[in-house]
């Protein structure tokens, strides 16, 4: 079972699983409340791929080269019964990596279960510590030590290492950087901060309200003097940095000022079994009615391969040198996983 790869000559090494297009939070960079209102139309239960699908699909994956899986979006512990799914996933042959993203919310009460389940680790959201500006960032009255619990619970649990992902927004949450690295400085969690991306149609992204990683690596630098890490594995999407005085490390993602799509070994599944080749597409691959049309394996095994062999996607790569795209509207980071 080799790895097939793509026009770009890119390998199949990743599948990114939302199990969910719900979430408890409402960032105004992925679901603002103006568009994920009361009203708004999310999947019926019907709708949504059941957890045996999800594990033939993941496993096939898996045959054609898939070595990571993550579970995410919408907000993945919102999905009833997700220690099953991942027990299902754990047990799928060739699968090196079983991670999970999450607001983390909900992962003090998971995380054990989710720890015996089988699941290898959590990277959990968290873009600032004081109190406002987690409340303007995710649109919530939950309180910020709710997720700082469920990072504690998560690393008792043994979901290690655990990540934190800090999506910096110009002018919102930037005042808040090193007081971030600052908390997770000497603690075991890796803290990476994230450049504002233009996913999906609903955010109103500005290129002004990004941050670029280069100038969040210098204000940090000239506090706590870094030196760069080498990368762990081809395709890694964050840059490394270790404190040079032994207090741990931080990455950056940068994938809006140095995209990483020559890199990119990543395909993904909508909670309603549409497979994306690429976070900016804006159609799926319809998995979902070939299951449920009674496809045998083989048959979907080599839908996946045709779909990954044709793939060229590089939006990021291209973003600034092209125009918007006109082939429809992307589709959102909530549905598509981020
Ligand atoms: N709800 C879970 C969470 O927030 O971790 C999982 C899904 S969320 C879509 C996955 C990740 O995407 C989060 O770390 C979130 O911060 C990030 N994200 C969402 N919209 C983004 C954007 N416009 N730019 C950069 N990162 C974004
Ligand atoms: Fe929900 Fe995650 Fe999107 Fe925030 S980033 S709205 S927590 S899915
Ligand atoms: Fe991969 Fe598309 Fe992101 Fe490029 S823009 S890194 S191809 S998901």
């Amino acid at each position: 079972m080799g790895s097939i790869a793509d026009l770009l000559a890119r390998p199949l090494c990743d599948l990114r699983i939302s199990v969910t297009d719900r979430c408890n939070l409402r960032c105004g960079y992925c679901m603002p409340r103006e568009v994920f209102g009361t009203d708004f139309a999310f999947l019926e239960r019907s709708e949504l791929l059941s957890f045996e699908e999800i594990e033939r699909i993941a496993r096939l994956a898996a045959g054609e080269g898939v070595r990571r899986i993550r579970l995410t979006g919408g907000e993945p512990l919102l999905r009833r019964g997700l220690p099953r799914l991942v027990a299902m996933l754990a047990r799928i042959e060739g699968i090196e990596d079983l991670a999970l993203t999450t607001n983390g919310t909900l992962l003090s009460a998971h995380a054990r279960e989710l720890a015996e389940a089988g699941l290898h680790r959590v990277t959990v959201s968290l873009d600032a510590l004081e109190q406002d500006v987690f409340s303007a960032m995710s649109d919530t009255r939950l309180p910020v030590g709710r997720v700082l619990a469920g990072i504690d619970a998560a690393h008792a649990a043994g979901l290690r290492p655990v990540k934190v992902n800090m999506v910096v927004r110009r002018g919102v949450n930037d005042h808040c950087i090193l007081e971030m690295a600052e908390h997770f400085r000497g603690r075991p969690e890796v803290l990476r901060f994230i450049e504002y991306m233009d996913v999906g149609e609903s955010n109103g992204w500005r290129l002004e309200q990004v941050v670029p990683a280069s100038e969040i690596l210098a204000a940090i630098a000239a506090r706590w003097p870094l030196r760069e890490l080498p990368a762990t594995r081809h395709g890694e999407v964050a840059s490394r940095w270790a404190y040079s005085d032994g207090a741990g490390e931080i990455g950056l993602i940068h994938s809006v000022t140095q995209p990483f799509c020559s890199g990119c070994t990543r395909a993904r599944l909508s909670a309603d079994g549409r497979l994306y080749t690429c976070l900016f597409a804006s159609s799926g691959h319809d998995l979902r009615a070939l299951l449920r049309a009674g496809a045998s394996d083989a048959q979907l095994a080599a839908h996946l391969r045709e779909i990954w062999i044709g793939r060229a996607d590089r939006y990021s790569a291209l973003r600034g040198a092209t125009a918007r795209t006109s082939r429809g509207a992307r589709v959102e980071m909530s549905y598509i996983g981020g």
